[in-house]
């Protein structure tokens, strides 16, 4: 393994690890992943074990403590391997710091556990069928009403696009408590899924991450305990913001790790291509491609590791985090183009990894805010 000179010698020595793991337990399974759809379970536990869940969050809630680089790392290694794998790990770490930072430590601290150890899954539910894009504006209401189990607040609303619902033990939803107040009138809730009145749909039919899976969730008259409450009525919507400031930063990590991987298999078969009596990679317009790409990648590093260094310091890094995200997204659909192109026919079959490359990049210019929205969030700050 060629060691990151962008990270000091234990995160180095963090990533060599894990991409072991990655590469022996979860790279082989990912065809039939994607064919099947089947989430392989013990797998996760397994990585749970490791410790590479949410490996960031505090001990006090039985996790290791490391920095946020540690889980960049890991996000990073994990979809070089198999993306939807990332994904699933990356949504415990966004729902872990809301539970962690928000919730009644008695309520949260059981589900965390499970959660590092890779024994529940979790979903995050905020976007909903008007759109995504503008999370503001949510249909989703939770009323607070008395019942004769005592005070309640009582969930109803459709959510859509959710990853992972359907295998989830328990959700993260936001709904209006509130929706005379705008996006100061959005609050966070945990909902175990074993919730009456939880309805989840069968899975989407998706182009990519398809070891992975997205769900609608419908919310007929949910009741949850007041205690289920996830920081101060009306403050859900400046949750998700913040999360989603980290949530952009894990996406460009994970960018880095499959345009990694379609760079290495570029270059492996640039060389051992034979074209007309020499490698392909004798060829200037190759050399060419391949510099582009690599160029692009390290770019992209560039800004995911200035975002991360702001993260870890404790610093504002919204607009470094849409950078890093748009920038990473936009650099991993040239990338891992660029490779297919270089594998000609043989890139365009699935006996190649090269075409779930194509296929899983794309989401990263949609999930967790499209590339518009990082454009909007940047040009606000360049306008202030
Ligand atoms: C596989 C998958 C997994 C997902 N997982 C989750 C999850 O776990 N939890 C969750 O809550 N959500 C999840 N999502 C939802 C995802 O975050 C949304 O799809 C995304 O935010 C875009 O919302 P939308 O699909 O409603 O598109 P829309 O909001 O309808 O936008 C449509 C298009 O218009 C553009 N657009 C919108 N507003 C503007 C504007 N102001 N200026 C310029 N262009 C604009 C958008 O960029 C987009 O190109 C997932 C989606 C997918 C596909």
């Amino acid at each position: 393994m060629n060691p990151n000179p962008y990270i000091n010698e234990d995160l180095q020595a963090l990533a060599e690890t894990v991409r072991r793991f990655a590469q022996e337990k979860v790279a082989p399974g990912f065809q039939e992943r994607d064919r099947t759809r089947v989430l392989d379970r013990a797998l996760l536990r397994e990585m749970g074990e490791l410790g590479f869940i949410v490996p960031e969050l505090p001990e006090q809630f039985g996790g290791l403590g490391m920095g946020c680089l540690a889980a960049g790392v890991i996000h990073e290694e994990i979809a070089r391997a198999d993306l939807s794998f990332s994904y699933l790990n990356l949504l415990a770490s966004l729902n872990a710091q809301i539970l962690s930072k928000y919730g009644q430590p008695e309520v949260v601290k059981p589900w965390l556990q499970k959660l590092i150890q890779g024994q529940a899954i979790c979903a995050i539910a905020l976007t909903e069928p008007r759109g995504g894009s503008h999370p503001a504006e949510l249909s989703t209401r939770a009323v607070r009403t008395t019942t004769a189990q005592g005070e309640v607040y009582r969930i109803d609303g459709v959510k859509h696009f959710i990853s992972n619902a359907g295998k989830a033990q328990f959700l993260v939803v936001f709904a209006k408590t509130d929706p005379a107040a705008g996006a100061r009138g959005v609050s966070a809730f945990i909902v175990p899924t074993s919730t009456p009145g939880v309805h989840v749909s069968s899975p989407e039919k998706l182009m990519g991450i398809r070891g992975g899976h997205a769900f609608e969730v419908s919310f007929d008259a949910v009741d949850v305990p007041l205690d289920h409450r996830l920081g101060a009525e009306g403050t859900g919507f400046k949750t998700a913001m913040k999360v989603l400031d980290n949530s952009r930063l894990d996406v460009a990590a994970t960018s880095l790790g499959i345009a990694e991987a379609a760079l290495d298999a570029a270059v492996q078969w640039a060389k051992t291509r034979q074209i007309g009596g020499e490698p392909l990679s004798g060829k200037q317009g190759i050399q060419w491609m391949l510099a582009d790409m690599k160029l692009r990648l390290e770019a992209a590093w560039g800004l995911t590791l200035q975002a991360l260094a702001l993260r870890e310091a404790g610093q504002p890094f919204t607009l470094q985090s849409a950078m890093c995200k748009l920038y990473a997204s936009e650099m991993v659909a040239f990338v891992t183009d660029a490779a297919l192109q270089i594998h000609g026919g043989y890139g365009f079959t699935r006996d190649m990894p090269l075409e779930r490359y194509v296929r899983d990049a794309r989401i990263l210019r949609i999930y967790e805010g499209s590339s518009e929205i990082q454009r909007n969030i940047i040009a606000r700050t360049v306008l202030d």
